[in-house]
């Protein structure tokens, strides 16, 4: 049993957690994962992941995502509409999201944002979902996660007209530094996955030698981006790990520093 106690608020589950690495951002409600969902734990714990948050995308990935959950205590919950897949952002469905947020059954909203790369079709919809779900998250006072590709100054600009009541995780970032030390003043941490371990992830091995520890998570996007060595393959929770020790190497840091900042940094986001 990873933790004393079973909550699903995160600053409880945080503060009673061992130090070990976390996962902030995964997908394991992937059929390539969740048939196998008993390993993928095993896994997670051999390779001393303590903490994995799982990023439900739909309102049954976020009753699925509850059931795993009272099955393996160490997952959390974070749910919403995506930016590529706001076609079931349903009056109703919002209803059932922000349900989920006052029963405590997510501790944040995500993954959302805007993807003008995979989509330019609906980019106004796209608009109005992310800053709906914005302000749903000020209204409750949780964090969101956010998912940008091609759209780093709209997402800017949508965040800073909130004038600082937002706070979350740049998911995956793959920006500038500049740009990532704006998302840092808006109340944002700056989320590394496996592309820090790519052998030409120039500009995000920028990022993690300029960025402050303390401005930083780390993920793993499982089922995606696998981190070397096993690029190309399924990716998993436990892979964290790989992408904590390179962070470790980078910053000439032990892992238990990291690890245990990372964890600090997470705790920050729910107050
Ligand atoms: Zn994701």
């Amino acid at each position: 049993m990873i933790y004393s106690i079973h909550s699903s608020l995160s600053s409880v589950l945080v503060s009673k957690m061992k130090i070990g690495w976390m996962d902030t951002h995964a997908h394991v409600m992937d059929a390539s994962l969740l048939l196998q969902i008993d390993d993928v734990i095993k896994r997670c714990i051999e390779n001393d992941v303590v903490s994995v948050t799982l990023i439900c995308m739909s309102i049954e990935e976020i009753e699925l995502g509850i059931r795993l959950q009272s099955k393996y205590p160490m997952l959390e919950l974070f749910g919403g509409f995506h930016p590529v897949d706001i076609t079931n952002d349903s009056i109703e469905n919002y209803q059932k999201l922000e349900e989920f947020i006052i029963n405590g059954k997510i501790v944040g909203i995500g993954e959302i944002g805007l993807d003008f790369y995979w989509d330019k079709q609906y980019r106004d919809a796209q608009i109005v979902a992310f800053r709906r779900q914005c302000e749903l998250a000020i209204k409750h006072d949780v964090p969101i996660n956010i998912h940008m590709r091609d759209a780093t100054q709209e997402v800017y600009d949508i965040i800073s007209s909130y004038k600082g009541q937002l706070r979350g995780v740049m998911h995956c970032y793959s920006g500038s530094v500049e740009m990532a030390k704006a998302f840092i003043k808006q109340g944002f941490l700056i989320s590394l996955g496996g592309i820090l371990t790519f052998k030409n992830a120039k500009s995000v091995i920028e990022v993690a030698e300029e960025i402050d520890l303390e401005h930083l998570l780390i993920e793993t996007d499982s089922p995606y981006l696998t981190p070397h060595p096993y690029r190309g393959k399924l990716n998993e929770p436990s892979y964290v790990a790989l992408v904590g020790e390179k962070l470790a190497s980078i910053k000439n840091m032990e892992h238990f520093t990291i690890q245990t900042q990372m964890q600090k940094n997470y705790k920050r986001l729910f107050k």
